[in-house]
């Protein structure tokens, strides 16, 4: 490819409505361009990382064993109106009609659609297991789409099913999955960890996510050096408390009330009372599909409303407005609390609230707390459980020791499924004695578009991306530093023609710009490799081979040039494949 007629537009300036790194860069190095909110063009370089990235996720996923489909993005409303995710969807769907009226929609994911395709199928339990994947556009109206391709409204994702007749089954497609995703991420060279996730809207039980390491990333995750236990707060365990957590300064005086006038927050309850945060108890109402509940976390600890969700089995949850709050405690927001309120609704209490001795809770009156509360003597719950996010510092739930904090971006993610899908969709096989099950299911999903980005959130600099080889647009740039000069335009030519039979990936830089212009391109594109032709080693037949990562660089001679470069490029591929 010849960068003067490469369609690769770079900016010099920083795009004022980019704020993360990898949004800039792709900008700034012409890879993408915004169509409107959340939805991008690729341009040549940014398409040729998709397709690369593509390639390692079709053969780590080939090597599994999995079978590529490609199904349809628009879907009839009829097959997600059967598992009732025609509702719970909810706006992130994007919802059409046809010319005669009929509900359809762009699919934000394909469960439906491929357990359908299977059902119609596959009867016998001969014809398992099975793993299909497809890569293919998405659809999902994100509430914010953020941060370019990160998260965006149409997105390329690689998603893949697995159907077998019994757990067992499961367990090695969903292994096979586990590895290839382990290859591929490793393949992109990315820091990436894998953690225990939420289940979320999807269902199912076992699940994993794999996350790549990033300030920017969206989540916040937990992991233990000791044990190697990692989670995402969203679903991190609390390791159960042992000891009661006192204000050792203070004499037992039982409980009572006092008046807090105005005081609402907890740093104003506390600093008037001159309490550590973590001795009173917040208490949240909650509307749960429609019933009021109450939440009692420690007012250091945040509440985590995935797990409340699960331990109240309920579909929808909601904080309780004003009015609410009022009605079932009695008093205004600010000042509800748990001593008496299990009379009028249901508790579910943190079990590290539970161990506070002496809590300050509020007195369901206005204006009034109460200190020396205690959980079995003045108030108790009705469901003890594990509700509140964890944060790095707290114990590892498995070994006990400290949990370490990062923030991440997910890149893929595995569910077990069960039988969720293929119940409601009445996808059964026969076994050998002609009864009939449900497949087993599982499915497993890559966003390649995203992970494009995540590899430049962690390979860039101050100039621009640094590519690892496996996933750079072109491996090598060619840049003679004069094109008027006829003797380093022919020794460019030769380099670049014998790179190309090489099979390297090669960019001839052939515009007649200052050379000050082809290196801030080739900076900013972050062509790993850089072979610069100038005048300082030309008459002794050597030209500098640099790299962009550290800016090493060595000299060779014209006729080696293809030879190393190539060297180069295999030794760097075959650094990043797993054994
Ligand atoms: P998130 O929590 O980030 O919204 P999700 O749980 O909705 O993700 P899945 O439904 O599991 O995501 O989709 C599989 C993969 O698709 C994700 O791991 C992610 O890499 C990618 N993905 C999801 N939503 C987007 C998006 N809006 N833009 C780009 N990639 C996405
Ligand atoms: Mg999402």
């Amino acid at each position: 490819m010849r960068m003067s007629q490469m369609f690769a537009p770079t900016l010099r300036e920083v795009p004022s409505e980019a704020d993360i790194p990898s949004h800039q860069l792709m900008l700034r190095a012409g890879m993408v361009r915004k169509t409107v909110s959340g939805v991008y063009s690729y341009l040549h370089l940014g398409c040729r990382v998709v397709r690369k990235i593509e390639k390692i996720v079709r053969e780590e996923m080939d090597r599994q064993g999995a079978q590529e489909v490609l199904m349809p993005a628009i879907q009839s409303a009829d097959i997600w109106r059967e598992t009732g995710r025609w509702d719970d969807y909810g706006s992130e769907m994007f919802r059409l009609k046809d010319r005669n009226g009929r509900e359809m929609c762009l699919g934000p994911t394909h469960e439906e659609i491929i357990t359908v395709t299977v059902r119609d199928e596959i009867r016998s339990y001969r014809q398992l297991p099975k793993i299909l994947y497809q890569i293919q556009t998405k659809y999902r109206d994100e509430i914010r789409p953020r941060f370019g391709v990160m998260r965006s409204r149409e997105f390329i994702m690689k998603d893949a099913y697995s159907f077998d007749r019994d757990n067992e089954g499961l367990d090695r497609s969903y292994e096979k999955m586990y590895e290839a995703y382990c290859r591929v991420f490793s393949r992109c060279g990315v820091d990436y960890r894998v953690v225990e996730a939420d289940a979320g809207a999807i269902g199912g039980s076992q699940n994993h996510e794999f996350m790549v390491v990033s300030e920017v990333g969206e989540d916040a995750l937990v992991f233990c050096d000791a044990c190697g236990y990692a989670a995402n707060v969203e679903r991190a365990e609390s390791a159960k408390p042992a000891e009661r957590v006192a204000d050792t300064e203070k004499v037992r005086t039982g409980i009572r009330k006092i008046s807090t006038p105005g005081m609402r927050t907890i740093e104003e309850v506390t600093g008037y009372l001159k309490v550590e945060p973590r001795v009173l108890l917040k208490t949240l109402v909650y509307v749960a599909d429609g019933t009021p509940v109450a939440a009692i976390v420690r007012g250091d600890r945040d509440l985590n409303e995935a797990k409340l969700k699960r331990v109240l089995c309920c579909r929808e949850l909601e904080l309780a407005t004003p009015e609410v709050i009022e009605r079932v405690s009695g008093a205004p927001v600010g000042f509800t609390g748990p001593v008496g309120l299990r009379e009028r609704i249901k508790i579910v209490a943190d079990w590290e609230a539970t161990v506070v001795e002496d809590a300050v809770v509020g007195a369901n009156a206005v204006d009034a707390h109460l200190v020396g509360a205690e959980y079995g003597v003045d108030y108790t719950a009705d469901i003890v459980a594990d509700i509140r996010n964890v944060v790095a510092g707290d114990a590892c739930p498995r070994c006990g020791a400290e949990l370490c904090g990062a923030r991440g971006v997910e890149v893929g993610h595995l569910f077990k499924l069960g039988t969720k899908y293929s119940s409601a969709l009445g996808a059964k096989y026969l076994d050998e004695g002609g009864v009939e099950h449900p497949i087993i299911m599982g499915c497993y999903g890559i966003g390649i578009t995203r992970t494009v980005a995540s590899v430049i959130e962690e390979h860039h600099d101050d100039d621009g991306i640094i590519w690892p080889m496996s996933v750079a647009p072109y491996q090598a740039v060619v840049m003679p530093l004069n094109t008027s000069e006829s003797a380093q335009v022919e020794a460019a030519e030769r380099i670049y023609s014998e790179l190309c039979k090489h099979g390297v990936e090669a960019v001839m830089d052939d515009r007649d710009e200052r050379p000050g212009v082809k290196f801030k391109d080739a900076d900013l594109i972050g062509f790993p490799i850089r072979v610069i032709v100038g005048p300082k080693h030309l008459g002794d037949g050597e030209v500098e081979v640099s790299m962009r990562r550290d800016g090493t660089v060595e000299l060779v001679k014209i006729e080696n040039v293809a030879v190393r470069v190539k060297e180069i490029v295999d030794r760097e591929l075959a650094a990043l494949m797993p054994e």
